[in-house]
């Protein structure tokens, strides 16, 4: 709490993007919150794998995904309120929150539903992406994307749910997953972790994981996350089929974004199972009939989720105990933001994130 109090400079040093993998440090000025907007000094910001693929590399994201040159990256943000805009409706100064990171037009028939991620309006800007992210001191936020965070949750544990473990949550409840099912989760990086810990959470009773990168599989296995971590080769099928009675497994999340880990997905949902895919980009090319049609599986594409969801996410943890920020492997000072996204892009680790004040640790 006590730094809440404390003075607010005047500037402060941001984090952009400005592609060919490098990061860059400019000073900007501390933002004033004006109405219906709060101050938010960053406590946990951690990175995506979004960044990696539409911005750090290149800019190569379009619409929603487009980073607007010269913002602030960021866009898994969690920290402590420090000023509130005049007229303020929810919260005080000292509030702990995670930021949804989209801020829609609030007024469409998606932002009604707290799906901001789906506004199409021009005032539609996530943050990171089209205005200012995480990846500095303050934040300003609008009040209507902010989540209160359970006191049980750590700042970072906040930040993961921001994107990746919202995705994730997002995903396996629509394919309902619960306690009747076993979970194939292909792709073992950040979002992949989550969704092995959620999934359990949920009740799966048997949790296989499958990835390209042995570091990867190694990470998913030293945090126990996953009862069996597979090479995703072309051995993996037939062995995933041995773990389930040569069924598969009545729920699959593909978090990998490879067309090789989406056809595995399909090929190792159990007959009338629910298979459901977060992975973003790429293609996939699969022989209709028999991987879709014939075994009567159900295939849902999932994005993001929604506010009321993140609201139940963090809720839900709070109950059940469980901590993201297990998955996290690497914590770095926003000094270190360089090397923070070289560790990420690099994909054999678990989460990066950059960190402030008592989440350095
Ligand atoms: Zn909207
Ligand atoms: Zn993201």
């Amino acid at each position: 709490m006590a730094k809440a109090t404390q003075a607010i400079p005047a500037t402060m040093k941001g984090v952009i993007l400005p592609g060919n993998s490098t990061v860059e440090f400019r000073d900007f000025p501390v933002p004033e919150p004006g109405p219906g907007q709060v101050l938010v000094r960053m406590k946990a910001s951690s990175i995506c794998g979004s960044d990696i693929r539409a911005i750090y590399r290149q800019h190569v994201g379009k619409g929603p995904e487009g980073y607007q040159p010269g913002m602030i990256a960021g866009h898994e943000p969690s920290g402590q309120i420090v000023k509130v805009g005049p007229n303020g409706k929810r919260y005080k100064a000292g509030d702990r929150v995670v930021i949804y990171h989209i801020s829609g037009c609030g007024c469409c028939d998606d932002c009604k539903h707290g799906y901001m991620i789906s506004c199409t309006s021009p005032h539609r800007a996530a943050y990171g992406w089209q205005r200012h992210g995480g990846h500095a001191a303050y934040l300003l936020a609008e009040e209507n994307t902010c989540v209160r965070l359970p006191d049980s949750l750590t700042y970072t544990d906040g930040a993961l749910c921001a994107c990746g473990f919202g995705t994730c949550y997002e995903a396996l409840t629509r394919i309902r997953v619960c306690g009747a099912d076993r979970l194939l989760v292909t792709g073992l990086g950040p979002v992949g972790l989550a969704a092995a810990m959620l999934g359990r959470a949920l009740g799966a009773t048997l949790v296989i994981g499958t990835d390209v990168s042995a570091g990867r599989l190694k990470v998913a296995r030293d945090l126990g996350l996953v009862d069996h971590a597979l090479p995703a080769d072309d051995k993996a099928l037939g062995r995933i089929k041995d773990l389930t009675g040569a069924r598969g497994c009545e729920a699959t999340i593909d978090c990998s974004g490879a067309p090789a880990g989406r056809l595995l997905a399909l090929q190792a949902t159990r007959q009338w199972g629910r298979c459901v895919f977060v992975g973003e980009g790429n293609k996939v090319e699969f022989d209709v009939s028999p991987v879709l049609i014939h075994p009567q599986i159900t295939l849902y594409g999932s994005w993001v989720t929604s506010l009321k969801h993140l609201e139940e996410l963090v809720e839900r943890l709070d109950r059940w105990g469980i901590h993201p920020e297990k998955t996290v492997t690497h914590r770095l000072p926003l000094e270190k933001a360089a090397e923070a996204y070289d560790l990420a892009d690099k994909g054999q680790t678990g989460k990066v994130v950059v960190c402030f004040d008592e989440e350095l640790k």
